[in-house]
């Protein structure tokens, strides 16, 4: 059957890899909408090539260029109604969410309550929203199917199993490109060295994660939401070279793991063709070509962002959603050469120590205390260079 395909976030990594998936299966997939932020040369393209229903950009100036010099059939959208609109299309059965940060939460929420099943690659959306996400999500009765290549190979492996006969979730880590790093020199690493990942290619926010850790911290409470395994029984085992993308260990000691070439597409597609299976052109794992694969414990005490998460994530409540909005705003302030790669983390343990009581958790307290929590970072953040 075809699947109509509303795309969040398509002239980014994730989005421009699903894309390829669509271009493989004209006969299994129509792009129904395309929304990115301000990438206007690519959204174009895009538009020309797969000719969408709508397509939007969130950046208001962005939206008004595009708008000015497109021609054509598709109906163009701007700010975050293009978010809303892409999630929401009636023609889309199933929305890919691949934008990055906690503006994810309002168009999955929109999408849900539309019965659009979810490709989630937004983990954040799913870390700082966990409880009213999955809660929605099951009242809806709509599958949440994730594209994270670790939450992907969990999800395979779970496939068939009985889950009473599960024990533990280990998601694998490249350990970034710090991994062998002296512990001295972890916090003055620079943006150019911390984006410089040796297995994976992928948008800037997340590979700055991968470099502190945060981005295993987040999937950890992400694989919590996901599989409803509480933070005792998930485990990080690093895996430099990330080839087998997690794994599930059984009550009698057996582990099971999915495995294969670090390419997005493997997992993006499995997240769209599910429960099929389709060929897929790529560099498929060759075990005729040498490889050794290397298993170790995480530096916790190096890279602290990991202990972190476990501890936030088992707290609940909104820890989580301050946890990702000080970590966002801590990144982009690092990439910006506001701070250093050690305060990161230093920025978002402080934000969480400054956290007050905590409200119901509706969707407007979500987005309220998000906000606050951007505030408080920036603000801790200021005083800091100042
Ligand atoms: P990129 O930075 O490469 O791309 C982000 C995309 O989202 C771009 O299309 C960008 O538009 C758009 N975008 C960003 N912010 C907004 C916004 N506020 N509103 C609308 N559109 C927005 O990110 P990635 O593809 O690397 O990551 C996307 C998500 O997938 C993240 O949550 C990440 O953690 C997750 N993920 C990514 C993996 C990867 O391999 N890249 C692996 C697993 C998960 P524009 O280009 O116009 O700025």
């Amino acid at each position: 059957m075809m699947k109509h395909i509303s795309l969040l976030g398509s002239t980014g990594s994730i989005g421009t890899q699903t894309l390829d998936v669509c271009r493989q299966h004209p006969d299994m997939f129509t792009v129904e909408a395309l929304v990115a932020h301000r990438n206007i040369d690519l959204l174009e393209a895009q538009i020309k090539e797969f000719q969408p229903k709508v397509a939007g950009l969130v950046d208001p100036d962005a939206y008004k260029l595009l708008k000015a010099r497109y021609s054509g059939p598709t109906q163009i959208l701007g700010g975050k109604e293009a978010l809303i609109a892409g999630a929401t299309l009636p023609e889309a059965t199933m929305v890919i969410t691949a934008i990055v940060g906690a503006a994810g939460i309002e168009p999955t929420v929109e999408a849900i309550k539309c019965k659009k099943t979810i490709g989630l690659a937004n983990k954040e959306t799913l870390v700082a929203g966990g409880p009213l996400i999955t809660a929605l999500a099951t009242e809806h009765n709509v599958d949440i199917l994730p594209i994270d290549s670790e939450h992907s190979a969990i999800f395979q492996c779970l496939e068939g199993q009985d889950r009473e006969n599960v024990e533990r979730l280990i998601i694998t880590a490249s350990g970034g490109p710090l991994r062998t790093w002296d512990a001295a020199k972890i916090p003055g690493a620079t943006a150019a060295e911390c984006l410089r990942h040796p297995t994976w290619n992928m948008g800037n926010k997340i590979t700055i994660d991968s470099a502190s850790l945060f981005n295993k911290g987040l999937e950890v409470i992400e694989a919590h939401w996901l599989f409803d395994f509480d933070f005792d029984h998930i485990g990080v085992v690093v895996h430099p070279q990330s080839i087998v993308h997690s794994m599930i260990q059984m009550k009698d000691g057996a582990m099971l793991a999915q495995l294969g070439n670090p390419d997005m597409r493997e997992p993006i597609q499995y997240a769209m063709t599910y429960p099929q299976r389709v060929p897929l052109h790529m560099d498929h794992l060759d075990f005729s070509k040498l490889l050794t694969l290397e298993f170790m414990p995480p530096r916790y005490d190096d890279f602290p962002a990991l202990k972190l998460a476990f501890e936030v994530g088992a707290a609940g409540g909104f820890k989580p959603a301050v946890f990702n909005a000080a970590n966002e705003t801590a990144v982009y302030a690092f990439l910006d050469d506001t701070i250093r790669f050690g305060d990161i983390y230093k920025t978002v343990s402080a934000v969480l120590e400054a956290m007050g009581s905590e409200d119901d958790f509706t969707l407007d307290n979500l987005l309220a205390i998000d906000q606050w929590a951007r505030h408080k970072a920036t603000e801790i953040i200021t005083k800091g260079t100042r």
